[in-house]
């Protein structure tokens, strides 16, 4: 049976580390392309990393119900559309969202069968380490990451699961088998 999994949590967490090599791992498992009104990043290509709009078209596919969920998240908008995730499911593969939490809950009130799970940094500090590290946001993004971060952490209780990004590869291992029970497939990766 197909499913859709919503990963969510802050910044800096690591939802795009590991939902890559969960992607890798499960077969028939595919990442919805988002739309946002973010400028790309430096590597960034349009369709494949997100849909690339302005505000006007964003502001378009809100009105014809084009989305599924869509938030505004430090000063963008950023949504996934209903196609991208009913082609998938059509096709039989499953469906990752890699996600904000505003936009998770309104994908818990639209599909409650939907799987939710929360990253979480072993510690607050953490993120700013690894925004610093990844070095794709200004200073002053990163701020506003961090306090976006501060009310997206004291969510994560709503989550159905939560796996804690301290050691990589076991946050990935265990990710990973989440996925796995909630698909029935088998525990032992083919790796
Ligand atoms: P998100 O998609 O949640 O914003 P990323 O996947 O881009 O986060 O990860 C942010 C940064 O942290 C990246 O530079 C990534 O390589 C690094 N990172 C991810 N997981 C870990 C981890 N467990 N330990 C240390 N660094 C990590
Ligand atoms: P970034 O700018 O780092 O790519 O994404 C910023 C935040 O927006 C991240 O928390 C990411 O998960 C979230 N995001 C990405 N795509 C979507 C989407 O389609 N809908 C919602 N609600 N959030 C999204």
């Amino acid at each position: 049976m197909s499913k859709v999994f919503v990963i969510t949590g802050p910044s800096g967490v690591g939802k795009g580390t590991l939902i890559s090599k969960l992607l890798e791992r499960v077969p028939d498992l595919e990442l919805s392309v988002s739309a946002t009104t973010r400028q790309p990043r430096e590597g960034e290509v349009n369709g494949r990393d997100y849909h690339f709009l302005t505000a006007e078209e964003f502001d378009e596919r809100i009105e014809q119900g084009d989305f599924l969920e869509f938030a505004t998240y430090s000063g963008n908008l950023y949504g996934t559309m209903r196609t991208e995730v009913e082609r998938r499911l059509s096709e039989g593969h499953s469906v990752v969202l890699e996600i904000e939490v505003q936009g998770a809950r309104q994908v818990r009130a639209a599909m409650r069968e939907s799987v939710q799970v929360f990253i979480a940094p072993p510690a607050p500090g953490v993120l700013r380490q690894r925004l610093n590290a990844r070095g794709t946001d200004a200073p002053h993004a990163i701020d506003a990451r961090l306090e976006v971060a501060a009310q997206e952490l004291a969510a994560q209780d709503e989550f159905a699961y939560r796996v804690v990004n301290d050691d990589l590869a076991q946050a990935a291992d265990e990710l990973e088998r989440i996925v796995r029970v909630e698909l029935g497939l088998p525990l032992d990766s083919p790796q």
